[in-house]
């Protein structure tokens, strides 16, 4: 795949299946932002990083640490709200955000492939592979490839 792929949009409610109980909310992107990944067209989890940008209206509830360039991983697959007729992205930002951001701009860069979607037969499996993925994540960010992209001036720096 042609990395980095650049993606913007502003952060959409979604239907709450459970991210926040599974310690991994998603922010959703909306359909129009995700045409340059869905062209890639292969479902499955992403590394990258992303940044969460000021409202301009000066009311941010971000704090100094919550609107810098993070890492993230980001869930591409067919949405079964739309019958599977839609794919969505969704990006789980490693940070212990103070609140939610919806209807904030987020900027993303994905870097890189992790893993194509899976079927769970339990909770805790997923969970698990969710914190594999984290570590995938990190990891592959840590290489001195990569720490150039969290500078990239798509980003607001
Ligand atoms: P939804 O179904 O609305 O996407 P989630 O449980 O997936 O619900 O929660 C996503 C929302 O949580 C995001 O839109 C964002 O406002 C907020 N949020 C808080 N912390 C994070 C984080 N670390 N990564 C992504 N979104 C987060
Ligand atoms: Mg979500």
């Amino acid at each position: 795949a042609p990395f980095p792929i650049a993606l913007n949009g502003l952060v959409q409610k979604g239907f709450g299946r459970g991210g926040k109980d599974l310690g991994c909310p998603t922010a959703n992107l909306p359909d129009e932002s995700i045409a340059p990944i869905s062209s890639v067209a292969k479902t499955g989890v992403y590394y990258g990083y992303a940044q969460v940008l000021s409202p301009p209206d000066g009311h941010s509830k971000l704090t100094e640490e919550e609107s810098k360039v993070l890492p993230m991983v980001m869930s591409l697959g067919w949405n079964p709200f739309y019958k599977n007729e839609r794919l969505t992205a969704e990006i789980h930002v490693m940070h212990d955000f103070k609140s939610d951001f919806y209807g904030y701009e987020m900027k993303a860069l994905v870097l890189g492939y992790i893993r194509p979607e899976l079927d769970y037969t339990s909770r805790e499996a997923l969970i698990d592979d969710i914190e594999m993925d984290k570590r995938v994540a990190i990891s592959s960010l840590d290489r001195l490839g990569y720490q150039k992209y969290a500078k990239d001036s798509y980003f607001s720096l």
